[in-house]
């Protein structure tokens, strides 16, 4: 019965948003996790190193420390919220200025070489963005980000990427000398020669598949990768390669994972991905073919499914048996749910065109 009442909560809250769409075409991105970002990015102020320092010292601006790809979050609060540090709690070997919010300003520090007691007694000491001090835990954003305030989720992950990014970019890809961070954390230049890196993002194509048969219901195509947790079926997704538009990724990724054919590729939303590096890049396509054949090394099986399959399909942290969907934080859960909703903006096309 939980499964339906989730289902049920789930899909008047995607009949809301087919409302809301009518009227802003441009919402959906709204309703995805790690979108709803209010922090202004203030790049102006990234070369103004004496400007940075001032900030980063000053009395108001927060912390966020991550701890070897975790964020720090209170640890007996019913739902998660972030927590962060003092500007004079801590002085880290990288730091990130994230951007403002209000006239306050966000600096991400890794503190991965602390260890676990060092690391707990700056948790001891963390407050919420009220200022409230609540006893913290570094935890997986994979884990938490859907339980979490968007917007808060949405600075932890952007944290994470660039903590991620600058600990990962140590030498100069072109001599091979150490690299040392310039403009806030957002570059890293090389000690010796003159070249500079930049974080980067790694675009990957996601997409929901559907076909309309002539007699019945309208059919999606999902998949099972054999890293997924048992039972979990999801939209396919590959990254984008060299010489390729998106498009002509959707059709490549959906014939070679499952030897489908796939026409009217339309762009859907996308999604930063952290984890740790992606934008997922969000589709919707055609198939013109529904037999299917998977690639073994991609996919361990993929099927039709019809709305009122979905419909049961558990949760992808469910420990009971039988199909589940996606996780509730992806684009893939996205695109599935805008799909079930129906009416919801942008999948009417899809019913529009049988030919
Ligand atoms: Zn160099």
């Amino acid at each position: 019965m939980g499964r339906w009442v989730n289902y049920k909560r789930n899909i008047v809250q995607h009949v809301a948003l087919a409302v809301y769409c009518k009227a802003r075409t441009d919402c959906c991105q709204h309703t995805m996790f790690y979108t709803n970002s209010n922090l202004d990015r203030a790049d102006h102020l990234r070369k103004d190193a004496e400007h940075l320092k001032q900030l980063r010292n000053a009395s108001t601006t927060r912390l966020i420390p991550v701890k070897n790809g975790k964020s720090l979050v209170a640890a007996d609060a019913t739902a998660p919220v972030a927590l962060m540090l003092k500007a004079d709690a801590h002085q880290a070997d990288i730091e990130v200025f994230l951007g403002l919010v209000d006239s306050q300003a966000y600096f991400a520090i890794d503190v991965s070489t602390m260890s676990d007691s060092e690391a707990h007694a700056l948790a001891l000491i963390a407050t919420d963005a009220q200022g409230q001090q609540q006893p913290g835990l570094f935890s997986d954003l994979r884990h938490i980000g859907p339980l979490m305030p968007a917007q808060e989720g949405s600075m932890l992950a952007y944290a994470r990427g660039l903590i991620y990014w600058n600990s990962h970019t140590t030498h100069c890809s072109r001599c091979g000398n150490t690299l040392k961070s310039v403009n806030g954390g957002h570059v890293r230049a090389c000690t010796h020669c003159e070249h500079m890196a930049f974080p980067r993002t790694d675009p990957a194509v996601i997409m929901l598949v559907t076909h309309q048969p002539t007699n019945g219901p309208e059919i999606c195509l999902l998949g099972r990768s054999p890293a997924f947790p048992e039972g979990v079926y999801s939209t396919l997704a590959g990254f984008v390669e060299p010489g390729e538009s998106l498009e002509m990724a959707v059709q490549r990724e959906v014939l070679e994972e499952a030897s489908i054919k796939t026409t009217d590729v339309q762009y859907v939303a996308s999604q930063p991905w952290p984890f740790p590096r992606s934008i997922m890049l969000g589709f919707h396509a055609r198939a013109t073919t529904t037999d299917i054949h998977c690639d073994p090394i991609e996919l361990e099986d993929a099927q039709w499914f019809t709305k009122e399959q979905l419909l049961t399909f558990g949760n992808w942290a469910d420990e009971t048996e039988g199909y589940k969907l996606p996780r509730t934080d992806s684009i893939a859960r996205y695109l599935i749910d805008l799909w079930l909703a129906g009416e919801s903006g942008r999948f009417n096309r899809s019913t529009q065109h049988t030919h």
